[in-house]
């Protein structure tokens, strides 16, 4: 049995001042709710305040991205080991915005995904395809091609240490959701594509689902059996719907 997970991004977003009501509010909202794990991915600045105040709760703190080096010249870039000092236990890798704006690859996302691993970190790898892809019939082949970039590299198995997220790139950030079967389907390819190579690993990865999920839709979605709970982006930046999303877990 999968234990359900629910990640928040919060993206570029965040104050001191606000952080400090969101992150109580949602230590408050989600300390009697033991049925599932709950992460918060906090922009870099803010480690120490997530460190503080989530450290005594039932609520993770990890990253948005991670350099795939550590101890070299990269001026601006974060190494994994940093990641640890801080107390971070999971990091997002290859979201589709990075994909998209900071010209991530498939050969840059495993990179970072097996740096993350190598740190003791759990990478969320992010796939999904446009809507031009979607409409075109290809869904199966652009996240079959990045679920393959870390197959082919690292084997089937160390995705045994990672957690998966399907985010369709037309669901992040519009309003516009997959309906819950949509979601199934792809989930249900992942899950597929894993077996090939490994029957064990498929039937106990966690793949999230994410992309405009609002405590309206959460509950049919994370109903769906390959569905084991979700990335949340705006929502995450509210205390109250981002609660609301993990109780519908219960
Ligand atoms: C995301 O940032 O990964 C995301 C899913 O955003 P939103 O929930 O806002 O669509």
């Amino acid at each position: 049995m999968r234990r359900k997970l629910i990640v928040g991004n919060w993206k570029m977003n965040g104050s001191i001042a606000s952080n400090q009501l969101l992150l109580q509010g949602i230590v408050a909202g989600v300390k009697n709710l033991p049925h599932a794990d709950y992460v918060l991915c906090v922009p870099y600045p803010y480690f120490h305040q997530a460190q503080t105040l989530l450290q005594h709760s039932n609520v993770a703190w990890g990253a948005q991205n991670l350099s795939a080096n550590e101890d070299t010249a990269l001026t601006g870039s974060v190494s994994p080991s940093m990641l640890v000092d801080y107390g971070c236990t999971y990091v997002i890798v290859g979201h589709s915005e990075r994909r998209i704006l900071s010209h991530e690859t498939d050969d840059t996302a495993a990179a970072r995904f097996n740096a993350a691993l190598k740190a003791g970190l759990t990478p969320i790898f992010c796939m999904g395809e446009s809507k031009e892809e979607r409409e075109s019939d290809w869904t199966e082949y652009i996240v079959g091609r990045q679920l393959d970039s870390i197959i082919r590299r690292f084997g089937a198995n160390l995705l045994s240490k990672a957690v998966l997220a399907y985010e369709p790139l037309w669901a992040v950030g519009t309003d516009t959701p997959a309906t819950p079967a949509q979601a199934q389907e792809v989930h249900q390819f992942i899950r597929k594509r894993i077996a090939r190579c490994d029957a064990e690993v498929a039937a106990q990865v966690r793949i999230l689902y994410g992309g405009s999920l609002h405590p309206n839709n959460a509950k049919a979605i994370f109903a769906m059996p390959d569905i084991d709970g979700g990335l949340v982006g705006r929502c995450s930046l509210d205390a109250q719907a981002f609660v609301k999303i993990c109780q519908s877990i219960q």
